[in-house]
């Protein structure tokens, strides 16, 4: 059953650590294959690494209403601004905001690493890390969009501030829908998150059958890293 609107809810979900992904970040090309000096130390650093994250997501699931001007309103006072972001989400019924998080432990273990001059186990943990934190958000959006299949809906594609056209700094109204003390993750001034294996966004809710925009189909920006297409 998808969550009841407006309701705080923490999931916990195992992420993946990738090779595919996990190629790019160790210097190599997306999907290329690891060298065996890699994935030999990969499996030593495995059980470490499950050791060291306690991966959560807390999420609510709000009403909204997209404004002419390329404004998202969330309970009369938020207002998120981007133009890609309200435009994918005019065919969306309900708005899922997420803050998802593996915890403190790889960064201190990937500091007290290079405190010992330890760098390439140090660099490994820490793109693990990348890796997992991207593949908890995904497990948890494919969770939702299965149950909102269930019900014949489906999900929009997924935005995180400082992305795209939303600003970095929306992140502080994102952050403004969950109690500090409730979740795992602290907002900085910068507008960057503590721990730094964490990811932030939001994704919409849809009937089935609609059209699902995707902004970078109209989008010149070629060198984009978030491009999805
Ligand atoms: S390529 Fe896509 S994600 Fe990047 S700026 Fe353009 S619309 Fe946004």
């Amino acid at each position: 059953m998808v969550q009841q609107s407006g309701e705080k809810k923490i999931v916990k979900i195992y992420p993946e650590v990738k090779e595919s992904r996990l190629s790019k970040l160790l210097g190599g090309k997306a999907n290329q294959e690891l060298p065996e000096s890699i994935r030999s130390k990969l499996r030593v650093l495995e059980n470490k690494f499950n050791s060291l994250i306690k991966p959560h997501i807390h999420y609510r699931m709000v009403d909204f209403r997209v404004k002419d001007d390329g404004v998202i309103r969330i309970e009369r006072t938020i207002e998120f601004e981007s133009r890609n972001l309200s435009e994918v989400m005019k065919s969306a019924e309900k708005l899922v905001c997420f803050i998802g998080t593996l915890g403190p432990g790889i960064e201190e273990e990937v500091g007290a690493l290079m405190h010992h001059n330890d760098f390439s186990e140090a660099y490994i943990l820490d793109a693990m890390g990348s890796v997992a934190v991207e593949d908890l958000v995904d497990k948890f959006q494919q969770t939702i969009k299965n149950e909102c299949e269930r019900e014949g809906k489906t999900v929009t594609l997924r935005f995180s501030p400082g992305y795209c056209d939303w600003p970095l700094t929306e992140q502080k109204k994102l952050f403004s829908l969950f109690e500090p003390e409730d979740i795992l993750v602290q907002l900085l001034d910068s507008c960057l998150m503590q721990p730094v294996k964490s990811i932030s966004g939001v994704f919409g809710i849809v009937p089935q059958g609609s059209i699902l925009y995707n902004p970078c189909t109209d989008c010149d920006d070629r060198a984009c890293k978030a491009r999805r297409i």
